[in-house]
Formats: structure tokens, sequence, C-alpha cells
């Protein structure tokens, strides 16, 4: 069983007042549009429509709180950067996603999925400037990983260390690929780490051998 296979949909947050408040801890997962973490989110909760609510339009500017256990969330913060929006919607929504990204107590950590052919885009960068203040560790998935060779996805991968070592002392990247479902057991390990949660035993799943992600073996 996936970490998030009995994930569910909670609420929609537009403003400090909506955030659940018996929230104990959170993990936060972003991306620039079309980076690929609607496919992510499902293929951690190994579910086709997860994260179909924060594609559905008029939610592009809201946090999406998916229920894991009792005061246990994964927060969807839907695609920024390409948000058609005016300037003032995307003022107010910025100014609350960089709020809740600095202040938001429960959130343990981020993980900010990037397509491995454009990591570390302008706004990547500036979603990094607003949580590295709170000292808390950044994951980076860098996915679609098979769009790649494994050399070019493995100069990726250390470049984008590189990056954030000097930012971000407590980071950590991998390749992944939703497509070849590889890299997931790294990404749950993480997530469920900060999440203080153990992962289901029956988590191991024959489809996940063979998975060569780039990060650290435990
Ligand atoms: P989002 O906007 O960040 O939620 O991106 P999506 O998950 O909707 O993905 C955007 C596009 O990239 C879609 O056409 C997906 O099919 C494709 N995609 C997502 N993940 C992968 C992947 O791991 N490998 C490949 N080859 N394509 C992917």
């Amino acid at each position: 069983m996936a970490l998030f296979q009995n994930a569910t949909f909670l609420k929609s947050a537009t403003s400090q007042r909506d955030l659940p408040r018996d929230s104990r801890v959170e993990v936060a997962i972003a991306g620039r549009s079309n980076a690929g973490k609607s496919s992510a989110l499902n293929a951690l909760a190994n579910r086709r429509r997860l994260a179909f609510v924060s594609k559905t339009p008029g939610r592009t500017q809201e946090i999406n709180y998916f229920q894991i256990a009792e005061g246990t969330y994964l927060v969807d913060l839907p695609g920024y950067g390409y948000a058609k929006v005016p300037g003032e919607i995307k003022q107010r929504w910025q100014t609350f996603l960089g709020e809740f990204l600095s202040t938001r107590e429960a959130l343990a950590g981020l993980v900010l999925v990037m397509d491995v052919r454009h990591p570390l885009t302008e706004i990547d960068r500036v979603m990094l400037d607003w949580f590295a203040p709170t000292g808390k560790p950044v994951h980076v998935l860098l996915t679609k990983s098979d769009k790649l060779t494994r050399q070019a996805a493995l100069k990726t991968l250390h470049a984008v260390d590189v990056f954030l070592a000097q930012h971000h002392p407590r980071h950590s990247v991998q390749l992944f690929s939703s497509v070849k479902r590889s890299g997931l057991e790294e990404a749950e390990r993480v997530i469920a780490g900060w999440l203080g949660i153990t992962r289901p035993a029956e988590i191991k799943n024959p489809r996940l051998k063979g998975s060569k992600t780039g990060g650290e073996t435990p």
C-alpha cells in the first residue's frame, strides 16, 4: 500500500483563516505548472485522480489539503508561475503562498517538483527563498527522468544538489519518474520521515524493483 493510498481531500484554502487548526504535521508539495506534480502525487497515492482537485479551473490559486491521518496533512500548492489571472489576484495569491511557506508552524518540509529537463526555474528559486529562512528541509523531485539518458539525468541531479547545498543545509534531491514509477520509495521514505509515520509494511511493490534514484541509499 502506498503512503498516500488513503489520502482524502479535505478542503481548499485561499487565506490563512481557512487553514485547518487541528493540524499537527504537514508536508507541502509544489511545482511549476506542467512540471509533473499531479502525476507525482497520483503515483505516490497509487491513484489516478488524487490530484485532480488542483487542476480544476478556479482552483489554481488555492492550497488544497489532503488528510493522511488525523492531524496529518499533505498540502498541494497548485502550479505557480503560469496562473492566467489578473495581476492583483496573482499578487494576493503570492503573498498568501509566501506567508504560508514562511510561517506555517505545522509545515515539516517542502517537496518541490521540477522537470529534470528544466530545473531551478526562477519561480522555483523564489519558492526556495521564501522557505529557506524557516530552516526546514526541502526535498526536490527531479521528475520525468525517463525523458533523459541516465547520464544526463545524473548530471542534473548533481548540479541541483550543488545549488541547494549553498542555500539549504537540510536538502535532498532525487530522480523520479511517474511514468516508470521510479523513485517512489525514496520519496515516500523522505515524506514519511517528515510526517513521523511508518509506511505500511505491504508497501513493497514489485513494480518498484530496479528503481534507480540518485539519492543516498539507506
Ligand atoms: P503538473 O501541471 O505539474 O501537475 O503536471 P502533470 O502531472 O499534469 O504533467 C504534465 C505533463 O507531463 C503531462 O503530459 C504528463 O503526462 C507528463 N508527465 C508527468 N510526469 C511524467 C514523467 O514522469 N514522465 C513523462 N515522460 N511524462 C510525465
